[in-house]
């Protein structure tokens, strides 16, 4: 029992003692649906009826050509419904749910893309939905405010502590301790108390799955290296976990912000400011001070901003079972604009971060080798950042037109 859900030193369930009975519920219900074949042949039905699976693995031959080192291929869940990864793990707990007999869901949401995809899901299996939202993150992500509420989701703006997504997992537990019976808690990431970390990883296992065989039909073997952006570590599990018995280098990339000099960043993995504590209910690195205050994070992408990630990804770092590197938002920015010049694909700017180190390390390597990057999800999301980053004067007079408009 106390074992469950350990990853070498991380992870585990630090429970409530009121949730215990939940969490042996939920895992119970995800065991079952783990061993049960039809559970996965109904998901992927599901999966390729509502949101285009399997998505596409593109080679980029004009970027191979640029960097003339290996070829680059993309897995493409940019082409999800609702834009991201994030579609395999909530339709995932939505069919998890179904089973259950559960008539709300409830959900943390950060930047907003979370909250959107389980409203979607929501919406499409008939649930209520309540988003727990920082009230900082109401104010400066409100297209996807306005989204979650056009879904039918009710949208909690969260005025406690610094009011940003932390906040708004503790008030969703909150909210879980109360409706035990009729909620299910939808976790965004592979992180939180087991089972989510496994369960959000077997979900999205079905990225690695596709991409192996892929990359086996169009190439006759296996990439030399995968690159995946880590933010809580879901993508990044979903394509890495389809290499774990071969001989294919794992590569993480997280947020390097400003620098990972500047202590403006997200990296709890290749930075030095992090380290191994509980929080949320799990065990992992955490970017904290040696009280175990809980550190600003910063990047120019929303979604990897945060200041824990998945255990299992903690504990493959320090087994040296993957690499984990990080992007500056200044590369990131470089990587995504050559993106869309030479191959017409947008990535979102979670996603730039593999791109940017993929294309720091493809001159390197052999014109024999095969790599594959994770297109986590797609950019047109970010067009306020993108637009402030490239400093696009048309955009600025749009926004200030628009404006003046509601003044008059
Ligand atoms: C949310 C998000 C991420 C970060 O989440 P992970 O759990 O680390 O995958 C990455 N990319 C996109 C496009 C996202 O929306």
């Amino acid at each position: 029992m106390k074992n469950r859900g350990y990853y070498g030193d991380y992870g585990g369930a630090f429970l409530p003692e009121i949730l215990v009975a939940t969490f042996d519920e939920l895992e119970t219900a995800f065991e079952k649906i783990k061993n049960d074949p039809d559970f996965w042949k109904e998901y992927e039905t599901l999966m390729s009826t509502y949101s285009c699976r399997a998505t596409p693995l593109t080679f980029a031959q004009n970027l191979t050509r640029e960097f003339g080192g290996a070829k680059i291929y993309i897995k493409r869940e940019d082409l999800n419904h609702t834009g991201a990864h994030k579609a395999n793990n909530v339709m995932g707990q939505g069919l998890l749910v179904k089973r259950m007999g559960k008539k709300r869901v409830i959900a943390e949401t950060g930047a907003g893309q979370h909250g959107v995809a389980t409203a979607t899901m929501a919406a499409k299996f008939g649930f209520d939905c309540t988003i727990y939202m920082g009230e900082v993150d109401v104010l400066r992500q409100r297209p996807n405010v306005f989204w979650m509420e056009q879904l039918g989701a009710t949208v909690v703006p969260v005025t406690d502590g610094t009011r940003i997504l932390k906040d708004a997992i503790n008030e969703a537990f909150r909210d879980w301790v109360t409706h035990m019976d009729t909620t299910h808690y939808v976790l965004g990431t592979a992180c939180g108390p087991h089972p989510f970390p496994e369960m959000v990883s077997y979900f999205q296992s079905i990225i690695g799955k596709e991409a192996r065989q892929q990359i086996l039909a169009a190439e006759g073997k296996l990439p030399k290296r995968v690159y995946a952006c880590v933010g809580g570590g879901s993508n990044a599990m979903g394509l890495f976990s389809g290499f774990f018995n071969d001989p294919v280098e794992l590569v993480g990339v997280e947020a390097g912000g400003k620098g990972l000099d500047s202590g403006m960043h997200a990296s709890r993995l290749k930075s030095k400011d992090a380290s191994c504590g509980i929080a949320q209910g799990y065990k992992t690195y955490f970017l904290q001070d040696s009280d175990g205050q809980m550190k600003e994070t910063s990047s120019i992408s929303a979604g990897l901003d945060y200041v824990g990630v998945s255990p299992i990804l903690s504990a493959m770092h320090d087994k040296g079972t993957a690499r984990f590197e990080s992007a500056t938002d200044e590369e990131v920015i470089a990587a995504l604009k050559l993106t869309m010049k030479k191959e017409g694909i947008i990535p979102a700017l979670e996603s730039a971060h593999a791109f940017a180190q993929a294309f720091k390390e493809a001159p390197t390597l052999s014109r024999q080798d095969v790599i594959i990057i994770n297109q986590s999800g797609r950019g047109d999301k970010d067009i306020f950042t993108v637009a402030d980053a490239v400093d696009d004067p048309k955009w600025k007079e749009f926004i200030i037109k628009k404006a003046k408009e509601y003044h008059a």
